[in-house]
């Protein structure tokens, strides 16, 4: 276990921002996990867990607390079942699936961060989430005290949300299980529209694992998605707004606001409609590129917020709220931030 006092936490974000920790703690074993968090419950010390610090906006002040750094490893495959320690790099893990012929997760390629973080927002891409093939979640639970598994009933997944990112004081990931499919080298079936055109099949199709995986990197990097540390594009913390879900009520709001506009739009069996952030974003004026300062829109995907090197967590807060109001006075829709705000708001 190593402990250093007064961090840097900006080197550890994607989007390179934030204050110091007052004491980061770097964890290689799930005991040491256990351990740190306890010595953190027991003083009564804030404790935050970090994995790749690709969804976290820290304050510029930093976190006057422990900063605990899940760097634990271990890729274990038992047949198509799969056990993934929390600190497993996710994009390398699904290359390795990949490799072994199983589908289950080959359309969430690419996408930033560790295996430990994949359950807390229900990380999704391309028609995929990680709810369709978690098993199992074992996790130390800081209020029974003790480690428990979750089965994935128990995790409450929804769209960008689960039982860990509602309850985040409690739960601290150590491993996730997944079920993964072995088709012969098939993917899962094709859901995603991008993804189907760009591979010349139908929707519900299987393609090659290999392609699917490749395409899915290609449409990703093409929009500032895959980590590039030369591309100021990629210093970002993904996605900063979800994607709207809208209830019949406000929904019907919403259509008639749009006048001759067609807005994207997904309805669910429960009546709700979800729509694009992207485009509501980028309709209300808010344009690839869009702030020309330190924090802008990435330039290659309005969704992005992004550091042009030199920008302040403040600087990029200012960018959310201005696009947020934006969207709002234009179309009436509340956007909600994804990633994890850490002394800060919107
Ligand atoms: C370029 C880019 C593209 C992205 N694309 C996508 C995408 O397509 N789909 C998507 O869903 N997300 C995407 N993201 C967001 C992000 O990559 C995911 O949310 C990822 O799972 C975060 O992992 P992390 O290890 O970096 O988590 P961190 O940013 O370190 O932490 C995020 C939250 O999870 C908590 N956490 C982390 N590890 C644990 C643990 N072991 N136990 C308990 N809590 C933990 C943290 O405390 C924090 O609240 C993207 C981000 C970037 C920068």
């Amino acid at each position: 276990m190593q402990v250093l006092d007064n961090a840097p936490l900006a080197p550890l974000t994607t989007l390179r921002l934030g204050g110091p920790a007052r004491r980061l703690v770097t964890a290689h074993t799930d005991d040491e996990v256990v351990a740190a968090v306890r010595a953190a419950d027991a003083a009564g010390e804030p404790l935050l867990v970090l994995g790749g610090g690709s969804n976290l906006v820290i304050s510029d002040a930093g976190f006057d607390g422990t900063v605990l750094r899940i760097a634990t490893r271990g890729f274990a495959l038992d047949g198509a079942d799969l056990e993934l320690a929390a600190g497993e790099v996710w994009a390398e893990a699904v290359a390795r699936t990949v490799v072994e012929g199983l589908a289950g997760i080959e359309f969430l390629a690419g996408i930033p961060g560790s295996a430990g973080a994949t359950p807390v927002q229900n990380v999704g891409a391309y028609g995929q989430e990680v709810s369709e093939t978690v098993t199992e979640v074992v996790a130390y639970d800081r209020v029974a005290g003790e480690t428990v598994t979750l089965a994935n009933a128990d995790c409450s997944f929804s769209y960008r949300h689960s039982r860990f990112k509602a309850d985040p004081e409690r739960y601290v990931v150590l491993r996730v299980r997944f079920g993964l499919t072995d088709a012969a080298g098939q993917s899962s079936p094709v859901k995603y529209a991008e993804v189907a055109k760009g591979l010349g099949v139908g929707i519900g199709d299987r393609v090659d694992l290999t392609k699917a995986y490749e395409k899915v990197l290609a449409l990703r990097a093409g929009k500032g998605m895959v980590l590039d540390a030369a591309d100021h594009d990629t210093w970002s913390a993904g996605s900063f707004f979800t994607n709207p879900v809208l209830t019949a009520e406000q929904y019907a709001a919403f259509a008639a606001r749009l006048g001759e506009l067609t807005a994207p739009a997904y309805p669910a069996p429960d009546g709700c409609t979800k729509t694009s952030a992207a485009w509501l974003i980028d309709r209300a004026g808010f344009t690839k590129g869009y702030g020309g300062g330190a924090a802008t829109l990435s330039t290659k995907h309005t969704l992005a917020l992004t550091n042009r090197g030199a920008a302040t967590t403040e600087d990029l807060l200012a960018l959310a709220r201005e696009v947020r109001d934006g969207v709002r006075a234009a179309f009436g829709v509340e956007l909600v931030n994804e990633p994890v705000m850490v002394g800060v708001a919107l």
